[in-house]
């Protein structure tokens, strides 16, 4: 079986044809530009990289970019469309109209069109690129993956915001969560790796990328999450403040002059690590900064690590003790020094780190980095999110 996994942004299009026999990506690419001049595809098949370029009005014709290439004698990986089985969307919000995976259906869509307003940015082009594949893959099976679904486990009292409970109720103002699809991969490999059953394990996964999220899993299910009601919310990302009170957005908006949009683009994209700073959103940069003595790379890096400790903290409660900590995503994969920051001085808790396991280069596997005697275990798991998406959407079309 051949799932197609798409990922629509408004100007860019990312897709991966997985073998779920394999579970390995047999081609992957992304369209860029898509609705501006200077539209490219890169695309990756048969152990090569090819670029072409072509203008793509809409994501309709991205889609049929991509399947021209993936069917291509060339550059191809499979002699027709017939071959690919089912394509798996990545939706960003689900609201709580879906709480799981969901087939596409001119029921479904039109659900899915009133959730918009709840993830402006990130919905509509993945409305787009569905869309796009039902006018040019006609009655193929498709399945709308969310990556707030794995949060919908999360009690009441912990997705409630302290808020009048009539506005929740009529507004759907709550905690939805965000990189569900990443923290389900791997809290699930955690489990593989640890030889234990999900039921029986408490594990804190720590997103940290661009943009961060950490997550209480018990049971195999998610209890808690950092991001909110927007992804905004949280630890300091690359250029989003995470958790400010409101009253100081507001205080801020006011003496800056900027109108609530103005405002909340300011918080979305001058704040976080890049505002901290003054150097960059990248913690590469960042990371070389500090090291050659840059004052405020290192305040953002240590205001990270702090806000990060915290919420393993207050998440090693809330599960009732902790078994595993878990970190993934660009930051969490690569950056040792921020891993060594956020568990520092936790011996008292049951975490200590092995210095050379976590110093050890990144070589894309499941890597342990905590020390033997330490009673929680540590682990570094690439994330793989298409992945989740493509294993999702068979379960989904019932294969
Ligand atoms: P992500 O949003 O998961 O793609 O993560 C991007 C962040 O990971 C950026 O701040 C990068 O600086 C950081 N990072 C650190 N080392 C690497 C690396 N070797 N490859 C990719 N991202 C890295």
């Amino acid at each position: 079986m051949k799932i197609l996994v798409i990922n629509a942004g408004s100007s860019s299009l990312k897709y991966q044809l997985i073998d779920m026999q394999t579970e390995e990506a047999i081609a992957k690419g992304t369209c860029e530009r898509i609705g501006i001049a200077g539209g490219k595809l890169t695309h990756k098949a048969r152990g090569e990289s090819f670029v072409f370029e072509k203008e793509m009005e809409s994501h309709t014709d991205a889609i049929a970019l991509v399947l021209e290439k993936l069917t291509d004698k060339k550059v191809g990986v499979v002699k027709s469309m017939d071959e690919i089985d089912a394509v798996g969307h990545r939706v960003v919000a689900s609201g709580e109209e879906f709480t799981k995976t969901t087939l596409v259906t001119d029921e479904t869509m039109k659900v899915l069109e009133t959730l918009s307003e709840l993830a402006p940015l990130h919905n509509p082009p993945a409305i787009l690129g569905i869309n796009a594949c039902r006018a040019v893959m006609k009655g193929k099976k498709m399945a709308m993956v969310f990556d707030t679904s794995f949060h919908a486990t999360m009690p009441d009292y912990a997705y409630m915001y302290g808020i009048d409970y009539d506005d929740y109720k009529q507004h759907k103002v709550r905690k939805y969560g965000f990189h569900g699809t990443s923290h389900a991969f791997v809290s699930g490999e955690a489990a593989k790796y640890l030889g234990k059953n999900p039921a029986d394990l408490r594990i804190i996964t720590c997103h940290l990328g661009n943009g961060s999220s950490i997550s209480a899993v018990k049971g195999g299910k998610c209890i808690d999450t950092s991001m909110g009601f927007t992804p905004l919310a949280g630890v300091p990302m690359g250029t989003r403040s995470g958790d400010i009170d409101c009253a100081a957005a507001e205080f801020l908006f006011r003496k800056k002059g900027l109108g609530m949009q103005e405002g909340m683009n300011y918080l979305n994209k001058k704040c976080g690590m890049l505002g901290l700073s003054g150097v960059s959103s990248d913690f590469r940069d960042l990371t070389a900064a500090c090291k050659e003595g840059n004052d405020r790379a290192r305040l953002a890096l240590d205001c990270f690590a702090y806000a990060c400790k915290k919420y393993v903290g207050a998440y090693m409660v809330a599960l009732g003790g902790l078994d595993c900590v878990v970190f993934t995503a660009g930051v969490g994969e690569n950056t040792p020094s921020v891993r060594a920051a956020v568990l520092s001085d936790m011996q008292a808790f049951g975490i200590v780190l092995d210095e050379t396991e976590n110093n050890r280069g990144n070589d894309g596997t499941i890597r342990e980095i905590s020390a033997k005697n330490s009673p929680v275990k540590v682990l570094v798991i690439p994330t793989n999110e298409e992945l989740v998406i493509a294993r999702e959407t068979a379960q989904a079309v019932g294969s």
